[in-house]
């Protein structure tokens, strides 16, 4: 293997080490840091989610409130509550765990979270500030993927980047966010013509598809950076990413691996939002 193994465990575990700091000093000055996890309805993998980010906020010194809904609990009862956290001082953000029964409309739920308690980035608002350029929240995994290229030292100005899929919660934001750091941004999917010549003009590729090993090794372009953001469960149970890892890490100069690339990163992007929220509190 010719590139450097991009350690996204490392790296978070680093960046809650800092937090962890940054909360204690918080604390000192009287705040603690406060996240409200909500769950809505049992469905297992939301669950584990929800477990995984509350075991990771005390870890930090993160205060989070968890409030575990029956699944038919109503679109009212559930803005109510939104109502109430948005008016609790000692909550800095408020994270409501996707996908909600389908008798609840998510974009109302996420409409009415105050955009300054958004910390999952997902808010209209901080998507439109994303957009045109304002500081704002910004969603966490797309977020992770920033922080990994700043700390291998990508300097994205001029880069042509390929980002592979357009999801709300990938796709597109971090495209916004590369286009942001100056990089000549393409933006592919499920349309996209050729999508190995797009890949293979790269200088920077992420993807975000959802698919296993869908970017060929050979499609990479010799030296590029490869960030990988899929997750996807084989049926032998083996864990892999969208990009064919062996093949491309024989091309490229530096690659996430999965698991252990950006996957550790989302959830300590969620803790940084919500420590930054504490630190703007009114
Ligand atoms: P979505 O299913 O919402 O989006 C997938 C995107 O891939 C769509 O834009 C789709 O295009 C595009 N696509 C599908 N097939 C092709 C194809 N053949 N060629 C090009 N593009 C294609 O997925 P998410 O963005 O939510 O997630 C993507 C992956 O990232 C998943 O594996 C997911 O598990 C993982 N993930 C990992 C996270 C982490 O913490 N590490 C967090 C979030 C996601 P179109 O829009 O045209 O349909």
């Amino acid at each position: 293997m010719a590139a450097t193994l991009i350690d996204g465990k490392a790296l978070a575990a680093r960046l809650r080490q800092q937090l962890t700091t940054e909360v204690e000093e918080l604390r000192q000055r009287g705040v603690v840091p406060g996240l409200a996890v909500v769950l809505v309805g049992d469905d297992p993998a939301s669950r584990v989610y929800v477990s995984m980010k509350e075991k990771a906020c005390a870890q930090v010194g993160i205060f989070s409130a968890e409030h575990r809904l029956p699944a038919e609990t109503s679109q009212q009862q559930l803005l109510e509550l939104i109502g109430q956290l948005n008016q609790d001082r000692r909550i800095d953000g408020i994270l409501v765990q996707l996908p909600l029964p389908g008798h609840i409309d998510e974009n109302a739920i996420i409409a009415a979270i105050d955009p300054a308690k958004d910390v999952d980035g997902f808010h209209p608002v901080s998507v439109g500030r994303l957009a045109i350029g304002q500081p704002g929240f910004r969603s966490c995994t797309p977020f992770g993927v920033m922080k990994m290229l700043e700390d291998i030292g990508c300097d994205l100005n001029g880069k042509e980047v390929v980002v592979v899929g357009r999801s709300n919660i990938v796709g597109k934001p971090v495209a916004l966010m590369c286009l942001a750091q100056n990089a000549t941004v393409t933006l592919c999917h499920s349309r996209t013509r050729d999508l190995a010549a797009h890949v293979g003009r790269a200088d920077v590729v992420i993807a975000a598809v959802g698919r296993p090993e869908m970017i060929q090794g050979d499609w990479i372009k010799p030296g590029a950076v490869v960030i990988d953001v899929g997750i996807n469960r084989l049926a032998d149970g083996r864990l892999v990413g969208d990009v064919a890892f062996e093949a491309a890490a024989a091309r490229a100069s530096a690659i996430t691996p999965v698991p252990g690339g950006v996957g550790p990163m989302t959830i300590t992007m969620l803790l940084y939002n919500t420590v930054e929220s504490a630190r703007q509190r009114p």
